[in-house]
Order: C-alpha cells, then sequence, then structure tokens
C-alpha cells in the first residue's frame, strides 16, 4: 500500500509513459469488450457528457427548460452513480419520457480494442473511439488510497520525450471530456464497482499520466475531471486526481485554478542542456520557467505537494551530484518525488539504473528530508509500458491489411 500524505491526496505513482513494463507474454481478455458506439447520423451518446452538456441536450430533446435541469440531475445519477447502459432500468423515470430519450440519445461505454490482465492485478485496456483512434488506460492496484487508473487525454502525443514510447506515435486528436470519463467507466465496470460506494472501494484515484500531454487538452481535461469529482456520481475527489505536465508552463498554474487537482511534474534532468534532450519541451519552457510556474500553483502546501517524476537512466541522469542538484532545484517547492526505474520499451535508447545506484540517489533525497519512493515496477507480464499496446494494435491491423491483400492478389492471380 502506497503511504499517503494527506486525505490519500499524495501518490507514491510508478506511472508515467514508458514506465510500466516490457513486452512479455501477452494475454488479450476480451471479456469486458463493450458495444461499440454507433456511428453516423442518429440518436447522440449521452455517455461520459457534464451536466450542462446534459441539461443542453434535454432541451435539444424538447425538454421544456423549467424542467431540463432536474431530468438531467437524474440521467446524471442513473448513469455515473448506478452506471447504467440504457435508460430501460431507470425507474423514476416515466415510461413515455424514457422511451422519448431512447428517440433521441444512447448510452455506450467506448468500444475495448484489448484487455490485459497481469497476475499483480494491473489490468490495461485498449480504448477504441473509432477507426484507428485507440487510447490506453491502465489499473494499478495498491497506489494512492487504494488503487489507481492511469488515464490517456490525448491519441499520439506532439511532444517528443526521448524515454517514451507514447513519444514514437504522432497526435491523432485530443480525446474528449467524454472519452476520457469513457475510460473510467470501462475500469468501475470491470471493477465492479457500481453503484458507487463510500467504502471498500478498488479504484480511489486517477492519474492523467496515460497517453498525451492534458496540458494541451486542458478544457476537456477540466471538464473531465469535474465530472469524475462530482460527489453525486462517479465521486473521486479532486485530491485524489492527479495530473501529470511534461512541462507547458503558462498553463500550469492555470491548471489549478480550474480543477484544484494534484500537480505532477515529469522532470527527469536536472539541468537545461539534458532536459533539452530527454523532454524536449523544455527547449521551450526551461526549468527557470517551469519553477516559477510551479510555485504559482495554487494552495501548494505539505498536505497539498508536487509529485515529481524522476526516470532514472543508466548513466544519462543518475549520478549523485545529479541528486543533490534535484534537492537544490526542489527547494522552497512542497515536493515528493518519485523515483522511477526504467523499462526499456523495444527500439528504446536508454537502459535502467543499476539498483545500487537508484538506491543511492534515494538516499540523498531521503537525507534532505524528501520522501523518494522506488517503486516495483508493475504489470511486467502485459504490455503496459504506454502506448505499446495501441502500437501493437496499429501493426496488427497492418500485418492484416498486408494478409488481405496478399489473399486478394493470389484470388486475382490467373
Ligand atoms: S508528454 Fe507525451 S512524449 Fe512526453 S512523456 Fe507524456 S506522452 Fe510521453
Amino acid at each position: 500500500m502506497a503511504d499517503t500524505l494527506h486525505d490519500g491526496a499524495a501518490l507514491d505513482f510508478p506511472v508515467l509513459c514508458g514506465y510500466l513494463g516490457p513486452a512479455m507474454a501477452i494475454e488479450l481478455d476480451l471479456s469486458h469488450r463493450a458495444p461499440a458506439a454507433p456511428t453516423g447520423a442518429g440518436p447522440a451518446n449521452l455517455l461520459g457528457l457534464g451536466r450542462e452538456g446534459l441539461r443542453a441536450a434535454m432541451i435539444a430533446a424538447g425538454v421544456e427548460e423549467k424542467k431540463a435541469r432536474m431530468r438531467a440531475g437524474q440521467l446524471w445519477r442513473w448513469m455515473y452513480h448506478y452506471g447504467v447502459g440504457d435508460f430501460s432500468g431507470m425507474t423514476d423515470v416515466a415510461k413515455e419520457m424514457r422511451a422519448k430519450l431512447g428517440e433521441h440519445f444512447y448510452l455506450a461505454r467506448p468500444a475495448i480494442n484489448a484487455a490485459q490482465a497481469s497476475v499483480d492485478g494491473t489490468r490495461k485496456w485498449l480504448v477504441g473511439y473509432g477507426p484507428n483512434v485507440e487510447a490506453e488506460c491502465v489499473y494499478i492496484p495498491d497506489v494512492g488510497k487504494a488503487g489507481a487508473l492511469c488515464v490517456s487525454s490525448q491519441v499520439g502525443c506532439t511532444l517528443t520525450c526521448t524515454f517514451c514510447h507514447t513519444g514514437t506515435q504522432t497526435l491523432v486528436r485530443n480525446l474528449s471530456a467524454a472519452e476520457i470519463v469513457g475510460q473510467v467507466m470501462i475500469a468501475r465496470d470491470a471493477l465492479g464497482e457500481w453503484p458507487t460506494s463510500n467504502e471498500n472501494r478498488l479504484l480511489t484515484n486517477i492519474v492523467f499520466m496515460g497517453m498525451g500531454e492534458p496540458l494541451y487538452n486542458l478544457d476537456n481535461v477540466v471538464e473531465a475531471i469535474d465530472t469524475i469529482a462530482d460527489g453525486d456520481g462517479i465521486s473521486i475527489s479532486k485530491r485524489r486526481i492527479t495530473v501529470s505536465t511534461a512541462g507547458v508552463a503558462p498553463k500550469i498554474p492555470e491548471l489549478g485554478k480550474r480543477t484544484g487537482a494534484m500537480l505532477a511534474i515529469s522532470l527527469h534532468a536536472t539541468n537545461d542542456d539534458l532536459r533539452n534532450e530527454l523532454v524536449p519541451i523544455n527547449r521551450k519552457y526551461n526549468l527557470k520557467e517551469l519553477f516559477d510556474a510551479i510555485r504559482a500553483y495554487p494552495d501548494l502546501s505539505n498536505s497539498k505537494r508536487v509529485t515529481f517524476e524522476y526516470v532514472m537512466l543508466k548513466g544519462v541522469n543518475d549520478t549523485l551530484a545529479e541528486a543533490r542538484d534535484l534537492v537544490k532545484l526542489l527547494k522552497h517547492v512542497p515536493a515528493k518525488i518519485n523515483l522511477i526505474p526504467f523499462n526499456p520499451w523495444p527500439g528504446a535508447k536508454y537502459e535502467c539504473s543499476d539498483w545500487e545506484t537508484i538506491e543511492a540517489f534515494a538516499e540523498v533525497l531521503n537525507r534532505a528530508g524528501y520522501a523518494s519512493p522506488i517503486r516495483t515496477p508493475r504489470g511486467r507480464d502485459i504490455l503496459a509500458a504506454c502506448g505499446q499496446l495501441r502500437s501493437e494494435s496499429v501493426k496488427e491491423r497492418a500485418s492484416e491489411r498486408l494478409a488481405r491483400r496478399l489473399a486478394e492478389k493470389e484470388g486475382s492471380a490467373p
């Protein structure tokens, strides 16, 4: 169980893109495959909408304006507290109204294109939002209060952090708020956590550390957080929602003002030269600008600390001098540091630091008063490095296409 700082808010969370583990046995478990959302014109999907979106949908469907908020509230509770997937079970909504809703709308989770379960309890889903639009989310038990879901905010990424597998994939598009919320609903379905309970939950924390840079999709991330945190629905407190950025400095204070969520920084280097290489957005917003923005994050205190993620790369960023530089850099910032042993993915140009090196590095931080847990990698027996499952899926489609073309060729051969 991870240690916590305050109300379960802090995370010893060992996740960042490229972290979770190398490819080993691939066990596809499609037992939780959800129906794909219907495409084309016709009824609209309500699932994942925020309160305002739901109210607007009710009005568009002909519900009187003065009743629209009440109707939206009823739907809200059925969708996000009870997790229902159709209108028929909404027993406090009149039958005629249910029929009317069914004419205009439907409730569908995103498709699950692949699911994997690790022996250590880690679970991973490749979530499909349309042809070639797939993102990953990972449930990791025993982090945060009980377990955390790492969600994606974009399909692919525009940033090219050199240690990150997702950084090798081009950006397809931002995910909508509803699509982000859909990831949480899929995880809650699989964990059997409907209706929302305040006790003994398995999913207690959300971390935006999956595919993409959340601050490049801030409006949707803010709306998704509002929906996930709403106490009348999924009800995961904002103090248990952490948003991680590679360092989009101008948006950092805005994130805090608009969400009140916890902040994590994908740091990985203590000087601009090295960070320019590992996290290239540093060329745009260097360490000084980044730390000015972090200090402007609202309400930082010892009970609301910034999490700094530092991936341990052999011979690159792991000397004791760098550990001491890290301590200096974090001065006057309420901080905790997650040291993350690098898990190589195919084609990665880095290796993980030796265990003794990581321990010595952690010791310097501990002596300076920083909690700096080193986490045992999770999900090693599944394709858990962020972006790997999607890459496999893209490869699979390419080889299917090739096989089809070959078959067509053979079929047309004289
Ligand atoms: S910002 Fe993009 S490239 Fe960098 S670690 Fe996150 S997903 Fe990977």
